[in-house]
């Protein structure tokens, strides 16, 4: 693992990536093109059931995040600061897609701003065509056979017919 120097600029995007879209691409493209380094931080939430394990979740990622050379992929369970810290990272890059979003996205800051003054947290605007994209959504599509391809890397098409033994 490579070290961090003082001002190498390491952006840390969390999330549950249940499974990884091209929404959660469009933002881990635009955060490479940005900082020195991105973490994806793949969440293990104990209270979630998710349809893929943590195993295959990051298998889908690191095969769709495969052609950026700054891009790495690594989980966590417990306090995303924590997980900053750990890092040694004072960034954190979360996406919106609308005003939904925003009000839980706007809480989540502001505590983590409360534990740990030093991390940041920006926000990325979705891009219009992925504005109705999310995990939740191409998931149900999946479910009943619909086409998912311009949703999600074709891995997880592939993987998510797997899933439901659409095959
Ligand atoms: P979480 O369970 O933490 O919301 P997700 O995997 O659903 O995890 O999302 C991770 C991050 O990616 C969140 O900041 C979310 O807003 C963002 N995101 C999800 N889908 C999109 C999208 N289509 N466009 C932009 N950002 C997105």
């Amino acid at each position: 693992m490579r070290q961090n120097s003082s001002t190498e600029k390491v952006v840390i995007y969390p999330g549950s990536f249940d499974p990884i879209t091209r929404g959660h691409l469009d933002i881990i493209e635009r955060s490479a093109a940005l900082f020195n380094r991105v973490v994806v931080g793949v969440l293990m939430n104990p209270d979630k059931a998710p349809l893929f394990s943590l195993e295959e979740r990051i298998k889908l990622i690191r095969s769709a995040v495969s052609r950026f050379d700054n891009v790495e992929v690594d989980s966590f369970n417990g306090l995303l600061i924590d997980f900053a810290r750990q890092r040694q990272s004072h960034l954190v890059v979360r996406g919106l897609r609308a005003i939904s979003d925003f009000e839980t996205e706007f809480q989540m800051s502001l505590n983590n701003k409360r534990l740990a003054p030093e991390v940041e947290t920006m926000f990325m605007m979705t891009r219009n065509e992925y504005s109705f994209l999310s995990s939740s959504v191409v998931k149900q599509i999946a479910k009943f056979n619909g086409d998912v391809s311009d949703l999600v890397p074709s891995e997880v098409e592939e993987a998510l017919k797997k899933k439901y033994a659409l095959k």
